[in-house]
């Protein structure tokens, strides 16, 4: 099994007050915008949020204003569960440091196609049906056990796997070293370009901005 492609991913946090009273977080993962249930540590099913809050946790959300709440999530346009589901399986084969607001288990990892699975059930129909035609079914004991994590839950799961947080802090590190290293350059190639102009936006800062890296 090769090692997988470490990707960082570009997440951002939003402030929202609404949301924020109500315990909800709304993210940007790389190309996502997800709301997370703080006290689930989950993300929500588009759409899904008013119903958790009220099924699942019994709040009467009426004092803040029920439509003005679906009229904030809906000014969101937060991706759908296709959306979600296609990203995380986009993953296939890479690691990305483990997510806030979302727990990390321990799932299992297909030898044959990459495909991480977070419950013994699930790996266990797999094997038969994904082997290659002379391989044998991998015993599952034998089947790598690996930190993972999925965005949402039930119908629409998908797992991924991670790097615990840790690591993923001193990715982190060496992330905002290589930034600075770029602004550096960046900085002595404006010097440089003061002697032999050239267009701006030639230098671009690889991070800040962009919705994803990929980190080899
Ligand atoms: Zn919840
Ligand atoms: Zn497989």
């Amino acid at each position: 099994m090769a090692d997988p492609t470490l990707r960082v991913v570009f997440i951002e946090d939003f402030e929202n007050p609404i949301l924020d009273g109500l315990n909800l977080k709304y993210r940007r993962i790389g190309p996502l915008r997800v709301i997370f249930c703080l006290e689930c540590l989950r993300g929500l099913q588009p759409g899904g949020s008013g119903t958790h809050l009220t099924k699942d946790h019994g709040k009467d959300y009426s004092e803040l204003s029920r439509s003005g709440v679906i009229a904030v999530i809906y000014d969101l346009h937060l991706s759908t569960e296709d959306q979600i589901r296609a990203f995380s399986s986009g993953l296939v084969g890479s690691v990305v440091p483990a997510l806030d607001f979302v727990d990390v288990i321990a799932g299992w990892k297909c030898i044959y196609c990459n495909l991480i699975f977070g419950s013994e059930g699930n790996m266990k129909n797999h094997r038969s049906s994904c082997k290659p035609a002379e391989g044998p079914i991998i015993p599952l004991k034998n089947v790598p056990r690996v930190p993972c994590q999925t965005i949402l839950t039930g119908k629409g799961k998908s797992f991924f796997e991670v790097i615990p947080k840790e690591a993923a802090a001193a990715i982190d590190n060496q992330i905002q070293i290589l930034k600075e290293i770029q602004v550096q350059q960046s900085i002595a190639a404006d010097v440089q370009a003061q002697a032999t102009p050239q267009p701006r936006g030639s230098i671009e800062l690889v991070g800040a901005t962009s919705a994803e890296e990929t980190w080899n």
